[in-house]
């Protein structure tokens, strides 16, 4: 059963990063989420060997079967790096250990969710410099309704600062009304409006107490990378680099390890 459920969300995260793909590329083209994959160069739909998550560019060893041309590694990348996050959730939600019930599902199902949703905003602001509100926005309704369903489950008021739907909501406006903050005192120099929303998201998620470690992470992450950008002169000072995937990597760190962060931040009060 083990095996079983390992099989099954890995394959259903490369599948999906499959799909994400298709919805970052697209999406920012404008062009429908329907129909078959094309080679980028030449317009050759793909065919079914070429569409096998992460196994597929390997079986046509990374290139155009029609033109040749190399294919690109986000591709791959992308696949295996939701089936692992799948994987990791599985883990996380419990769902690994614990016996199948209808919580369960529902957890199971919203962390998924998460790790699918918050790795398409990052491959997007990745590649494009661009975090798109419907993506945004979708989630924040989502985790609004995972929140409203924890509280209806759990003993807590609706303005316990403990409970799922207050603190997230607390957590949403410490992380973006920093973000606002630097954003009005820079006249949108330091960051970007589209990062201003994405801590709305970003804080619902985590809740108020991680909030500030989602900050200080995403910091850590970004003055570490910056520095490794410069001293490999890939970047100079006037380059600039997309906040959004320091947010989310920070994010993850922060959800997969929320349990010990939360004992020693309690520890610490
Ligand atoms: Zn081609």
């Amino acid at each position: 059963m083990f095996i079983l459920k390992i099989l099954v969300l890995f394959y259903l995260g490369a599948s999906l990063g499959s799909f994400t793909n298709v919805l970052v590329d697209r999406g920012q083209k404008g062009k429908s989420l329907l129909g078959r994959s094309k080679c980028d160069f030449c317009g050759h739909p793909l065919s079914w060997l070429e569409n096998i998550p992460i196994a597929g560019f390997f079986l046509v060893r990374g290139q155009c079967r029609s033109c040749q041309r190399k294919l690109s590694w986000q591709y791959p990348i992308v696949e295996f790096t939701l089936a692992v996050l799948f994987l990791g959730a599985g883990f996380w939600s419990g769902f690994m250990a614990e016996p199948a019930s209808f919580f369960m599902a529902i957890k199971t199902s919203y962390y998924l969710f998460l790790c699918f949703l918050l790795l398409a905003i990052f491959v997007w602001d990745l590649k494009y410099m661009i975090i798109p509100d419907s993506l945004v926005a979708g989630g924040i309704v989502v985790v609004l309704i995972y929140a409203f369903w924890n509280y209806f489950h759990a003993d807590c008021l609706l303005f316990d600062i403990h409970c799922s739907v207050a603190s997230g909501i607390l957590g949403g406006a410490i992380v973006s009304g920093f973000f606002y903050f630097l954003y009005f005192i820079s006249k949108g120099k330091y960051i970007g409006g589209g990062d201003v929303k994405l801590g709305v998201l970003l804080g619902m998620i985590v809740g108020w107490q991680l909030a500030y470690l989602l900050l200080l992470f995403a910091y850590i992450l970004g003055a570490i990378v910056a520095i490794y950008l410069l001293m490999a002169k890939k970047k100079n000072m006037r380059s600039q680099i997309p906040f959004g995937p320091f947010l989310i990597a920070s994010t993850f760190i922060i959800l997969f390890f929320s349990e010990k962060l939360l004992y020693w931040y309690k520890q610490l009060l």
